[in-house]
């Protein structure tokens, strides 16, 4: 889990996002939270440390992040939009000589469906073979 500044920094700044105080701040609340907030959740909340905090800062923060994938904004029944950490996903690769479990991240991975018949919302996947240790020494 993700929740020391130097890691929040990071994913602004990989992003090309200049990570101010007020940014860092709303990502660890969307990130240790975990609670898919409203605007006005985490304005609540980040009000007590920036009395001058505006929720119109916060949205346009959030679309922000929204904007570079790192964040995605959804809503729900009652239509107040929400917003939620995009977890870096991983795909396992599983060497088959040490039985070790690699964590691919997906952005590594090119996976295209050529055919758009279908529309995809998730993939599924896992990897197998010989690790560069393994394969190193073999
Ligand atoms: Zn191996």
């Amino acid at each position: 889990m993700i929740t020391n500044t130097q890691d929040l920094k990071k994913i602004l700044i990989n992003k090309g996002i200049k990570p101010s105080y007020i940014r860092l701040k709303i990502l660890e609340y969307l990130i240790t939270k975990e609670n898919h907030p409203t605007v006005d959740e985490i304005y609540q909340e980040l009000k007590q440390i920036f009395p001058t905090l505006s929720k119109t800062t916060i949205y346009l923060n959030l679309n922000l992040f929204v904007k570079h994938n790192i964040v995605k904004s959804f809503n729900m029944d009652n239509n107040e939009q929400r917003f939620d950490f995009i977890k870096q996903e991983h795909i396992n690769f599983f060497c088959e000589k040490c039985k070790k479990v690699y964590d691919i991240p997906v952005n590594e991975i090119k996976i295209e469906y050529q055919n758009n018949e279908h529309k995809i919302k998730e993939t599924v996947l896992y990897l197998k073979g010989i690790c560069k240790e393994c394969f190193q020494f073999s």
